[in-house]
């Protein structure tokens, strides 16, 4: 018998269940969807194929759900809780972890049960350059997937479930959250600007990096993107150094973590913190001046050149 038979999974966003609910399954659990958001959300969540929902209402903000959510997982006593990889939901889940004095699994890329019925997960450590097994102790665990493992099931849920659509809904237990009781005041809610790129959904990708000379030059990249119907993403400096990108744009162990058919590093050194969030790529290309440059090592396809010559002769054949 293992121990995580009982899993409560929790995120901001209704559509992150699905992918959440089927890695709580994985884990052999019963799975309970732990919602803190709208009505409208609900509907969602009720059908995103978890056995029930606990619905905390009443909440100003998403952490005003921490303390309810610890009580009734003291009382309820779930093996685990499976929080969605953003930021308030880490937080969250390090709220509930504190009060139930639970270890933290954060960022795997993997989870299972052992053979002692432990949970266990992978996780990527030294910018991506090995691997940890972390085996959680104590009788309730707050866990963290990472964002690649949770686009992974999804993908799997969108064709499991094709025709078949949405899962019926479940039963809904709702419970009252007092207002602040988060201790965060609400002061100001402002729209973020922000760049609507998903590349984890993009099937090809390309990759700009610091050799590019200047930001105008970026044209060069946009147009290799349009001919291989591809997303452009960049390296770390060149959104949060040059700031050419949207940070939502950089790939990488801070960044991104993607799986597309098609990953063209332009001008990228290929360091590991970059190129771990291209391991999941189906085909590597490099193009780059510098035949020693480590990017050639992780290529399936690799050219010597200076891109300012070899990407408009590329564009020019694919176009062709
Ligand atoms: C803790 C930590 C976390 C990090 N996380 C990330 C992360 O998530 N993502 C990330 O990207 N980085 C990350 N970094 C930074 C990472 O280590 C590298 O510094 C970065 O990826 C290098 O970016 P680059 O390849 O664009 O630049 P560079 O390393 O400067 O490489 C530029 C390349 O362009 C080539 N080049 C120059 N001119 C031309 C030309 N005309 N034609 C063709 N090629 C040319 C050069 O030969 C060179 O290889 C992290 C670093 C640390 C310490």
């Amino acid at each position: 018998m293992t121990r995580c038979e009982n899993v409560w999974v929790a995120a901001e966003d209704a559509s992150d269940y699905a992918a959440l609910v089927a890695v709580a399954r994985d884990l052999g659990a019963r799975v309970s969807a732990v919602w803190m958001g709208d009505e409208q959300g609900l509907d969602a969540v009720s059908t995103s194929g978890a056995g029930a929902v606990i619905h905390l209402e009443g909440g100003v903000l998403i952490e005003d759900g921490a303390p309810v959510l610890a009580q009734l997982a003291a009382e309820r006593t779930p093996d685990a809780l499976i929080v969605a990889p953003t930021k308030r939901m880490r937080l969250v889940g390090a709220c509930v972890a504190a009060r139930m004095r639970a270890c933290v699994i954060s960022d795997a890329t993997s989870l299972d049960v052992d053979e002692e019925g432990a949970l266990r997960a992978e996780r990527m450590v030294y910018g991506g350059g090995a691997v940890t097994v972390e085996r959680a102790v104590g009788a309730f665990v707050v866990a963290v997937p990472c964002a690649a493992l949770l686009a992974s099931k999804a993908a799997e849920r969108a064709d499991a479930s094709g025709a078949a659509g949405a899962d019926a809904p479940c039963a809904v237990e709702t419970f009252a959250v007092q207002p602040g009781s988060s201790g965060i005041t609400l002061v100001e809610r402002r729209a973020r600007e922000v760049d609507a790129v998903n590349l984890s959904a993009a099937r090809n990708i390309v990759s700009v990096g610091r050799g590019f000379a200047a930001e105008e030059d970026l044209a060069l990249a946009y147009g290799l993107a349009r001919a291989v119907d591809a997303e452009v993403g960049c390296t770390r400096p060149v959104a949060e150094g040059s700031k050419w990108m949207a940070r939502e744009r950089y790939i990488g162990v801070s960044g991104a973590m993607l799986t597309p058919n098609l990953f063209i590093a332009v001008g990228v050194s290929g360091q590991v913190q970059h190129m771990v969030g291209a391991t999941g790529a189906k085909v590597v290309v490099a193009i780059n001046k510098d035949k020693g440059a480590p990017v050639f090592k992780q290529a399936d396809f690799g050219i010597v050149g200076d891109l300012y010559d070899v990407v408009p002769r590329l564009v020019a054949e694919l176009e062709r």
